[in-house]
């Protein structure tokens, strides 16, 4: 099943989501629908309350579909570690037709738990770093949009308020 994909504005998406806690079936088939709902917007990440689910939950493959062991599974995710720069531009599914640069540690280890609540740590280096931050970021309630200058960011914010009032958004 698709989801429709929450966009910015809706208070899902800045509040800290709930543990995981069900490894079950029920958890199984929304992992399956996030992946397809992600791949069906074009993203390679997609976090629970972008479906207006507020569980710590998020599912990524850079590969997009290219390569069938990229796909992960994060629930409960925590960056235990974190280093070096790297400056990319970033986008999101819920903020759409925007992208900005975006600074970012290069290289980081995720700690969380799998599908069957197993837990393991992962390194991702460039975009996988990226997709784990800015995932992780969703599940704390925190949009890429924080880590721009305020200026940037009370741009985009007064874009998208217009666009909202001409029912565009
Ligand atoms: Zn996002």
């Amino acid at each position: 099943m698709i989801y429709p994909i929450v966009k910015f504005g809706n208070p899902v998406l800045e509040k800290p989501a709930e543990p995981v806690t069900e490894f079950g079936e029920e958890l199984k088939k929304l992992v399956a629908d996030m992946f397809e709902s992600m791949y069906a917007a074009k993203g390679v990440g997609l976090a629970a309350p972008q479906i207006g689910i507020s569980k710590r939950l998020a599912v990524i493959d850079v590969s997009f579909k290219e390569d069938p062991g990229a796909p992960l599974v994060l629930a409960n995710p925590e960056i235990i570690h974190a280093e070096g720069k790297h400056t990319q531009n970033e986008g999101c599914l819920s903020i759409p037709d925007f992208r900005e640069n975006v600074t970012r540690p290069k290289k980081v280890t995720v700690r969380a738990q799998d599908i069957n609540g197993k837990w393991f740590e992962k390194t991702g280096e460039d975009l996988l770093a990226r997709a784990f931050l800015h995932e992780t970021d969703h599940l704390n309630g925190k949009l890429y949009l924080s880590h721009l200058s305020a200026l940037k960011r009370d741009l985009i914010k007064r874009k998208i308020r217009k666009l909202m009032k001409a029912g565009e958004w």
